[in-house]
């Protein structure tokens, strides 16, 4: 029995006990009237009157230790469920997150920029309707009949004949405006445009533009340029440098495609600007008679420019952007980048 009671206490001292459950095991086992101990004392009661007094005082000895032990186990279960309530409670004296204030979208941002610009020159601003009739978007234009412009692979027509389609460029807006506006007229019209086009990184079904149009008694090439020289100074920075291509638009004549000295490279090449130190940020003109016509104004009396900008393009190169995509995925990462801009 002596052995047993030895045996019996190296087991209690050597116990560990982690949850509830191994709580109870310890306590069937060592504390409970069927445990262990409780049966040596049941032995005790058969033995010899010398046996008793000698056992009896080692065994209370070995239920002393085990109900010792037992509230040592409690205690420290005790301790630590409190421990993990703690935990869970948040630090009240912590400061409070921020708010995650969302950032304005960079092709707005920089169509509130291009319209400040020329609200200071006075342009007033001018929107119309994004379904437009074919002689707001064409005719009006003077886009000639079998012009590829018109055909199902640029434009997408919701009705034919008449037709009526999703307009392909913002001009639509200038012709309603000269439709209701006596010269002097000098407005810009920024919005959404579509066209018919594979999505790529440099083209979108769905983009935006920005067209600016100015008539008036004695409008000449020369406001057009001093006009388009003095906003991508102003978007661009002060050393920007201008050029004119020769080019063909059914409503301007002359026409002319308009570039900027690359802002990256500052001119001397680089992969944006295709190593030419120029990158072509728009076409602009001289309102073809035609068009003039169309809207009731005297051709005799009246000139006017016009021009016309990719608000995406102008935002890629100000940013530096080489995805026209980035724009219209909505991934949060390209967007926040985005958070301190005016
Ligand atoms: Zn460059």
């Amino acid at each position: 029995m002596k052995e047993k009671v030895e045996e019996l206490k190296k087991e209690i001292e050597g116990y560990i006990v982690g949850t509830a459950e191994e709580l109870e095991q310890y306590r069937m086992k060592f504390i409970s009237r069927k445990s262990v101990v409780g049966d040596l004392f049941n032995d005790l009661k058969s033995a010899d009157a010398e046996i008793k007094r000698e056992m009896g005082r080692t065994l209370n000895e070995l239920k002393n230790l085990a109900q010792d032990k037992f509230k040592e186990f409690v205690s420290d279960l005790d301790n630590k469920a409190t421990d993990q309530k703690l935990e869970s409670v948040p630090d009240l004296t912590l400061p409070s997150a921020a708010d995650q204030l969302g950032a304005q979208h960079p092709i707005l941002a920089t169509k509130a920029r291009i319209i400040e610009i020329f609200e200071r020159i006075g342009f007033n601003l001018s929107e119309g309707p994004e379904i437009e009739d074919d002689w707001h978007n064409f005719s009006a234009l003077n886009f000639p009949e079998n012009h590829p412009a018109r055909e199902m692979q640029d434009t997408f027509f919701i009705e034919r004949d008449p037709d009526i389609a999703l307009r392909t460029h913002t001009s639509s807006v200038q012709v309603r405006v000269m439709e209701n506006e006596k010269p002097p007229i000098r407005t810009l019209s920024p919005g959404r445009v579509y066209r018919n086009e594979a999505i790529s990184a440099r083209a979108h079904c769905v983009f935006h533009q920005v067209e600016g149009l100015y008539i008036d008694e004695n409008v000449s090439f020369k406001d057009l340029k001093q006009t388009l020289y003095h906003f991508v100074k102003e978007l661009f920075g002060k050393d920007t440098k201008i050029r004119f291509r020769p080019s063909f638009f059914p409503f301007t004549e002359p026409s002319v495609e308009v570039d900027i000295s690359c802002n990256i490279c500052k001119g001397k090449g680089c992969n944006i600007c295709k190593y030419t130190g120029w990158v072509e940020i728009g076409g602009a003109g001289m309102v073809d008679p035609n068009v003039l016509k169309a809207s009731n104004i005297d051709p005799e009396k009246y000139s006017g420019f016009a021009f016309g900008m990719g608000i995406e393009r102008i935002t890629m190169l100000l940013y530096q952007i080489n995805d026209l995509r980035l724009f219209t995925e909505n991934d949060v990462r390209f967007l926040k980048q985005f958070k301190n801009i005016k």
